[in-house]
């Protein structure tokens, strides 16, 4: 299967899981997750229609974008960002999707202050209260936006997700639904510099699952790339 074959399909299936939950298609976007492929494929599936690159590592990133990878398609960043890492990644990615310590938050603003920018980032929760993962509890959410609405240079545009890994894609469905309940619940107060818009959770094995639980922003990289090859990269 070609790229432009397994864009369409995640295509239809998403626009079917929007259906079936009574959602409009065209407000759910599909993020590729290009980690490990390299600029010819990340534009191949630029022309085959994603709407957005996310990228994990910022190495990568920089060298893919030095060689146009991204051209077409706004680009944002989804893997763990480093402190130190911050000053690469802000203003180049339209959205930082895994925020998940105040002293980020605060590197963040400072960062996109001295460069006259405001960064958008998600909050990442770490909804299965897993402690091999980052991200804020459930319960913090509220003190976090609190927290974020005093940094000048940061707007807080939503929530991202990464479940445990399970062995069906429906053992997920308990933590997407709580997600999407944290973010309504959230979205329902006011703050300064936050607005709660976008939802980001699904991967290959569980999108139609997060679709039905309100997830607006998909990451997906297998289901459009293939299997990642990690002895032998795409990207090198
Ligand atoms: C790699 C990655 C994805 C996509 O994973 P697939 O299972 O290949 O679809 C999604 N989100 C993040 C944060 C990732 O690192």
């Amino acid at each position: 299967m070609s790229i432009a074959e397994n864009v369409a399909a995640v295509r239809a299936n998403m626009a079917a899981a929007a259906r079936a939950a009574g959602r409009d298609p065209a407000e759910i976007r599909l993020v590729a997750a290009t980690k490990m492929n390299d600029a010819e494929r990340v534009r191949e599936a630029i022309a085959a229609g994603v709407d957005i690159c996310g990228e994990n590592r910022v190495q990568e990133m920089l060298e893919k974008q030095r060689q146009g990878a991204y051209e077409g398609a706004p680009l944002h960043f989804i893997g763990h960002l480093q402190k130190n890492k911050v000053k690469q990644v802000v203003g180049l990615a339209a959205l930082i999707h895994g925020a998940d310590s105040r002293e980020l938050l605060e590197v963040i603003s400072r960062t996109a202050a001295a460069r006259g920018l405001v960064q958008d980032v998600l909050l990442e929760v770490n909804v299965g209260g897993e402690a091999s993962k980052s991200g804020f509890r459930e319960e913090e959410i509220p003190a976090v936006l609190e927290f974020a609405s005093a940094l000048p240079a940061l707007r807080v545009r939503g929530l991202m997700a990464i479940p445990p890994i399970c062995d069906f894609p429906e053992e997920n469905r308990p933590f997407f639904c709580r997600m999407q309940k944290l973010f309504v619940d959230n979205g329902e107060k006011k703050y300064d510099n936050v607005s709660m818009d976008f939802l980001s959770m699904g991967m290959s094995g569980d999108y139609t699952e997060a679709i039905a639980c309100g997830a607006n922003l998909v990451r997906v990289g297998t289901a459009i790339f293939g299997a990642r090859n990690y002895q032998k990269p795409n990207f090198l």
